[in-house]
């Protein structure tokens, strides 16, 4: 049928991929429709059609057609967990997870107690992971509301679906970086209540990690949640092994890492733990049990040596999980680049992850974890209209490579290994063009 508001319309042609299954238990090649010559049709911000690009076209006969050639339409990249106030220290030398806080994260988290530094920063930060076909974040801010005001302005004017909280930490930080229990839970509650489900924007009640947060804050902050269950709550859970043994001493009565959240309320449906790579029996148990999200946040398993997520036995056992950069632990604003990482942990750990499962992971597998995979993450009407197209041979390295690629798979994964923000051809976010590279 002819659209209706031709305006409000737009009709993308190129390679199209949508996925109909999890790759990881229906297999890769049973999972995913592609369309050599594909076409989407996006109105009033949402996905409305999808399909070989004839079809379509016919279909659609007033819509303004992009033609996007060989370039592979996509769901927009989603990163389930980054640290937006580390933008500006990323790739800091030489330490391991506590001193890295300590020496780089916590002084420069102190310069967002200027709403400049944080509005500024909000800014570059959302231009270049959009450059890199971002469109969906979940980001810790600091412990200064107007970091998380700064990152939620931004992220509105862009018409950009976000996830955010301010961070809580009450002990075992520097003075001018500290909390309180009531006053996370007051500044928390007061934020929520403000940005919470305002258009595409979300709130996730944020604990850094139980060594920043005394039981008090984790009760009061388990409280909050336990108000307001549609939130996301978001932390970190079981990364370097020095920082398990550190929270064993500061909670001698819990029974591992996750009892920590657990004892206080954090363990839920909704809740996204950050790299959960030294996982015991009980705890794997309960997180599958409660249907909590794992992500996965590959770069910084390797860069700040914490050691290598499980992905398959993982993955084996019905976990959920998303995938993330964790900007600046993480050592790439890049979802390409991270999902090379996640392929590299999977080699060291002997499992070899097909391109339909890292892409999955970027896109239905973070969607899912954060709760929205049936808004964003996929192809499909119904869909919020965020859509990357990546050009597969956006330098002579890649386009050597798959020119000689003998299937879409063999096409796409130099672009997964070598890729950068060169290979976004176009963003596209609540059905507008956000960029074109
Ligand atoms: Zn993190």
């Amino acid at each position: 049928m002819e659209n209706a508001h031709p305006s409000n319309s737009n009709l993308l042609l190129g390679q199209t991929m949508s996925f109909t299954d999890d790759p990881f238990h229906a297999g890769p090649e049973s999972s995913v429709t592609h369309h050599r010559r594909g076409a989407v049709l996006l109105r009033d911000g949402m996905i409305a059609d999808i399909g070989p690009a004839d079809t379509l076209r016919a279909a659609y006969p007033g819509a303004p057609v992009t033609d996007y050639g060989a370039g592979l339409i996509s769901a927009g990249l989603i990163d389930a967990h980054a640290h937006y106030p580390q933008t500006a220290m990323i790739a800091s030398w030489g330490k391991r997870l506590i001193d890295w806080l300590n020496s780089y994260t916590f002084p420069e988290e102190m310069r967002f107690a200027d709403p400049e530094v944080a509005t500024e920063t909000a800014a570059r930060y959302l231009d270049l992971t959009r450059a890199n076909g971002t469109t969906t974040i979940a980001s810790f801010c600091t412990i200064h509301p107007t970091s998380v005001e700064a990152l939620f302005a931004a992220a509105q004017m862009r018409g950009q679906r976000l996830v955010a909280g301010k961070t809580c930490m009450d002990r075992n930080a520097p003075v001018d970086l500290r909390d309180t229990a009531q006053s996370a839970y007051d500044d928390s509650k007061a934020l929520l209540e403000r940005w919470h489900g305002v258009g595409r924007l979300s709130y996730a009640i944020t604990p850094r990690f139980s060594p920043t947060s005394s039981p008090a804050q984790l009760s009061a902050l388990g409280s909050l949640w336990a108000e307001h269950p549609d939130c996301l709550m978001q932390t970190h859970l079981s990364e370097q092994t020095d920082e398990i043994a550190w929270v064993h001493e500061l909670f001698p009565e819990a029974r591992d890492y996750l009892d920590t959240y657990e004892m206080h309320g954090l363990l839920g449906p909704g809740g996204l733990y950050g790299h959960a790579i030294h996982l015991t029996p009980r705890e794997r148990d309960r997180l599958r049990e409660v249907d909590a999200g794992l992500i996965h946040c590959p770069t910084p398993n390797t860069f700040i040596g914490s050691g290598l997520f499980d992905m398959a036995g993982l993955m084996a056992e019905g976990q959920r999980i998303g995938l993330a950069t964790d900007t600046g632990g993480g050592s790439s604003f890049s979802m390409l680049r991270t999902m090379a990482a996640a392929y590299e942990i999977g080699q060291l750990r002997g499992a070899a992850l097909h391109p339909a499962q890292l892409l999955w992971l970027a896109t239905v597998g973070s969607s899912r974890a954060l709760r929205m995979d049936d808004r964003i993450g996929n192809l499909a009407p119904g869909m919020e209209a965020d859509l990357v197209v990546l050009d597969l041979a956006s330098t002579p390295a890649i386009a050597q490579r798959s020119a000689r690629a003998g299937d879409i798979w063999e096409a796409i994964f130099p672009t997964i290994m070598m890729g950068d923000d060169r290979a976004v051809q176009a963003v596209w976010m609540n059905g507008t063009l956000a960029a074109s590279g």
